[in-house]
């Protein structure tokens, strides 16, 4: 009819002068990077890199790729973007080494600043009573290890695997097996440089600007961009004592990490996994560690059993060898694994430290590295991790893992709660962390659905058991859901986040805030 062709044609001219005003939008902000005098420059053709990360599910294409060669260049970027004010779509990530799991990293129709082009300034030592390195927040972990040594120093709180940037761990805690002792890496850091939402450049520490650097460290990218990190150093051991013992009763795992974490001077490392219904564990540990008892252990099966295993690792210097051997075999004979499980290593600490990416290199030779990867990440007080043993390894996940479960108890005390990072309510608590690879196009076990539907199941149980867990590296769609993550603190996150980053530029990815336009 009529009134409906005027109703089409009406429709049609409202639909169309909305896509050209955002198509000019979009040519607008590309003209007016393009105006920018950096040392550095903007990529606007080759942007896919910046629409991907390890997790290998989310992909958002920005509109143009910054590769700064200074921090002005990041602060001249931000501080254009500022001036633009809200009638600009335009929104900014810093991208670390892209390790995300869900896009946080990314920035749709925005501006993706690849950090690890900032090379420079070089990294600065200052030795003396307390060491001390300032880097670059782009530089990877792994190649601060490298420096470090050489002036017999290193960082004291490491992740698992060091191919992630600096800036990428702060943001959100940084934990391996050091944790229980020294801290998260959030805790081993005593300044930053930080650009803040209206491209101001602000030193930050305890003496200087405290609530920013409180802010940043564990603020998931959402109120600055972090350029520079000074990070504390100690005296580097030359080699580890690497070990790992089996149990199969919950209790006397948990009960041995616990007393293991509980006082200062015994490992350097607790770390622990679960191993579920594995055939042939024992011999695959052989290329790496010698069972204490190679006729005993070749008995074991581990085929069908849920296990846990407890790895340990300790420090030394050469001359301290036969002491460090006394003080371990006294630590074990306080400890209640199986007796025939007893496997030792000992690997010089670089090789201890860069141990995952050994199975990278094996991974991505099989191409089961660029797979997608559901990860979840779950911090759990110490009081309900029976509760959620029982129902998550006795009910969920009971054929297969499809990849690692780490668990491993921390102690709060080492965290500082005064930074942006959520963690549970109890002096102690566990990260159990659910590292999985889905098998693409799968639609079996191994594949996408029925992990995230089994991620699922997880966070329902603890919904519903009430059980205080908190995700970490956390992942949410929607406001409410970040609210009820932040609990009591997300006043003070919010807060904050209209202080430092007023327009919500940073980090859309994170999907906590909107820029309002
Ligand atoms: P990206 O993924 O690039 O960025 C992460 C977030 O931080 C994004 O929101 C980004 O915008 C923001 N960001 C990045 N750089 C900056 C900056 N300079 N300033 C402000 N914001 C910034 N974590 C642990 O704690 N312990 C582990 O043992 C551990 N092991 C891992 C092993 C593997 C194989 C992988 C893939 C990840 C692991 N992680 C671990 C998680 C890892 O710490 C995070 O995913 C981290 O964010 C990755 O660092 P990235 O440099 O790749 O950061």
């Amino acid at each position: 009819s009529k009134e409906n062709f005027f109703f089409i044609r009406g429709f049609m001219i409202l639909f169309l002068s909305c896509l050209t005003i955002r198509v000019n939008l979009c040519f607008s902000s590309i003209l007016s990077l393009k105006t920018l005098q950096l040392d550095g420059h903007f990529n606007f053709d080759e942007v896919h890199h910046a629409a991907r990360d390890f997790g290998n599910r989310y992909q958002f294409l920005p509109l143009a790729v910054l590769h700064p060669k200074s921090v002005s260049d990041i602060a001249i970027a931000v501080k254009h973007i500022w001036d633009m004010g809200p009638t600009s779509e335009l929104t900014v990530a810093a991208r670390g080494h892209g390790h995300s799991l869900q896009g946080q990293a990314q920035a749709h129709k925005g501006v993706v600043v690849n950090m690890e082009s900032l090379k420079g300034p070089e990294m600065q030592f200052h030795t003396g009573k307390f060491p001390y390195v300032d880097v670059s927040a782009g530089e990877l972990w792994i190649n601060i290890l490298h420096e470090s040594l050489k002036y017999g120093l290193t960082p004291k709180s490491w992740t698992d695997y060091l191919h992630l940037t600096v800036g990428g761990t702060l943001s959100n805690a940084g934990i391996s097996g050091q944790a229980f002792r020294r801290g998260p890496q959030i805790s081993n850091v005593y300044q930053l440089e930080v650009i803040t939402g209206k491209g101001d450049v602000v030193t930050c520490s305890r003496e200087q600007n405290e609530d920013l650097f409180d802010s940043v460290l564990g603020g998931l990218g959402q109120f600055g961009i972090i350029t520079r990190a000074r990070i504390s150093l100690e005296a580097a051991p030359a080699m580890v004592k690497w070990i790992r013992v089996l149990y199969s009763d919950f209790t006397a795992f948990t009960q041995d990490q616990e007393h293991l974490i509980s006082a200062e001077n015994k490992f350097d490392y607790i770390e622990g996994f679960v191993i579920i219904n594995r055939t042939g564990l024992v011999n695959n540990w052989r290329s790496s560690f010698n069972p204490q008892d190679p006729a005993q252990a070749s008995q074991f099966k581990s085929d069908g059993k849920t296990l846990f295993c407890l790895e340990m690792a300790k420090y030394f210097n050469l001359d301290k060898a036969e002491m460090v051997n006394e003080e371990v075999e006294k630590l074990l004979a306080e400890l209640s694994y199986i007796p025939s499980t007893l496997f030792l290593s000992e690997v010089t600490y670089v090789d201890f430290l860069d141990r995952v990416h050994v199975s990278e290199v094996k991974l991505r030779s099989k191409g089961l590295w660029d797979v997608p990867h559901p990860w979840l990440n779950l911090f759990i007080p110490k009081s309900k991790i029976h509760t959620f043993a029982e129902e998550v390894f006795g009910n969920i996940l009971t054929q297969t893992s499809n990849g690692p479960v780490l668990i491993y108890p921390v102690n709060k005390s080492k965290w500082d709660n005064r930074t942006s990072v959520v963690i549970p309510e109890e002096d102690i608590f566990y990260l159990v962390a659910f590292l999985t690879s889905a098998v693409p196009s799968s639609k079996g076990t191994d594949g996408l659905e029925h992990i995230l539907t089994q991620n699922r199941r997880i966070l329902d149980f603890c919904e519903k058991a009430t059980l205080g867990v908190k995700q970490y590296l956390p992942h949410y769609t929607t406001q409410e859901e970040w609210r009820a993550h932040f609990g009591p603190h997300w006043e003070v996150f919010a807060q904050r986040k209209s202080i430092y980053d007023p327009l919500a530029i940073f980090a859309p990815g994170q999907r906590i805030f909107q820029k309002a336009i």
